[in-house]
């Protein structure tokens, strides 16, 4: 069997264990100490914003801002409705309702349209969304301006969930950074990774120093244990931070990696006019590429589909998968109000996301091609084939 080639796996760049060896040798094996500091630090450099929590994951980062932000049950709070569940389960957890919106074809992110036209509406059935969970799905910024434009309009809150997208860049200005609050995840397989992890940013030091206390159980100043607030145990220990510390000083490396693959597999594949990808609309745009996501029309590919490119690349232990499923499509939220003409349903439909690990060989990224060209290849002599013969017996 050949080599397994994942999705997107742990990258290491070599510092990670030299930082993790000196939370040992120093006794720092605690959910903080002088990595966690160290990473704040320096995550706030590189995403260029004041403040930074790191915390226990992604998720936790979310539903600290969200309690932040005083949102309680029955509050209704408006998400990306194409996105991983994560960005819409901390909503669940305040016992508040996801208003979902969809995509709009260009960045396959939020829809502004779609938005505004939920917010006129919610507020005609008399309740005001309290915030706006904003996605930057797959690393690909979102229209950004247009929906701060419009949130601001209204006087709502944006939280961005830049989890897949650190490094990624709107305006020379990085992801995570525009709304009130933004957040970070270094799960496994994100763009950096603290094995697993997360971080809450934003330009306000009372959200990010309360959202530590909030964090570390919400422990009064006292020598007894005083509490008169509800606590949370969300904080990143510091053997994860030393992983996250090492990372940081390849992140860079990575992204150019992740973009090269972008172009690579586009290059490869612009000879095929059913495969079209998700793509920087314009040089305002910049993504990290995370992933690499790609259409697939049957009509124009010779009848395949996603789904037998899937498994075809299954039978060659090649990982690839579907696009994130809607969230307005899921058992658990398909009763949310949802704004949308379809666009995610049909990215969803025909969605592929195509192996983009920063730690793919030139050979590994050569086996996915293979695999695609010829099966598309295949399909269309196929086409073409019959299309003849239909040409000669009509004459
Ligand atoms: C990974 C992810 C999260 C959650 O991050 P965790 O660190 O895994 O909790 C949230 N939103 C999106 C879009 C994600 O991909």
């Amino acid at each position: 069997m050949n080599k397994k080639i994942w999705l997107a796996s742990p990258h290491m760049g070599g510092a990670e264990q030299k930082y993790v060896k000196e939370a040992f040798d120093t006794n720092w094996i605690a959910p903080l100490g002088p990595n966690v500091d160290a990473f704040e630090k320096g995550l706030a450099k590189y995403n260029q914003i004041d403040h930074v929590a790191a915390l226990s994951a992604g998720t936790a980062a979310l539903h600290l801002a969200l309690i932040m932000l005083g949102i309680e049950a029955g509050d209704e709070v408006i998400v990306s409705s194409f996105t991983f569940a994560a960005s819409v389960n901390p909503i669940a957890y305040q016992g508040a309702i996801p208003i979902l919106i969809d995509s709009e074809p260009n960045t396959w992110n939020m829809c502004p349209e779609q938005l505004e036209i939920a917010i006129l509406d919610r507020i005609s059935k008399g309740k005001k969304p309290k915030a706006i969970i904003l996605v930057h799905l797959y690393g690909m910024p979102a229209k950004i301006d247009q929906i701060m434009t419009i949130a601001s309009r209204y006087k709502i809150p944006v939280i961005e969930d830049a989890a897949e997208a650190m490094g990624s860049k709107f305006r020379g200005k990085p992801v995570g950074t525009f709304g009130l609050m933004g957040f970070y995840s270094f799960n496994g397989n994100k763009i950096i990774t603290t094995s697993g992890g997360g971080a809450l940013v934003s330009n306000d030091e009372w959200l990010i120093s309360r959202s530590r206390f909030l964090a570390t159980q919400a422990r009064e100043c006292a020598p007894h244990y005083e509490h008169e607030v509800i606590g949370y145990n969300y904080r990143m220990s510091n053997i994860c931070a030393g992983i996250g510390r090492g990372q940081l000083e390849v992140i860079d490396d990575h992204i150019n990696r992740h973009r090269e693959i972008f172009n690579y597999y586009k290059r490869e594949l612009s000879i095929f006019k059913g495969i079209t990808f998700q793509k920087e609309p314009n040089a305002d745009f910049h993504s990290n590429y995370w992933l690499t996501c790609i259409q697939v029309n049957p009509e124009k590919c010779g009848e395949v589909t996603r789904d037998q490119i899937r498994i075809a690349m299954e039978g060659e232990n090649i990982e690839c998968r579907p696009l994130w499923k809607p969230m307005h499509l899921q058992p658990v939220h398909c009763d949310k109000p949802y704004y949308g003409t379809g666009v995610s349903d049909h990215l969803f439909e025909n969605g592929l996301c195509l192996p983009s690990g920063s730690n793919l060989s030139d050979e590994d990224l050569d086996r996915v091609m293979d695999v695609i060209k010829n099966l598309l290849s295949k399909a269309l002599r196929k086409q073409a084939k019959k299309i003849e013969e239909l040409v000669t017996y009509d004459n």
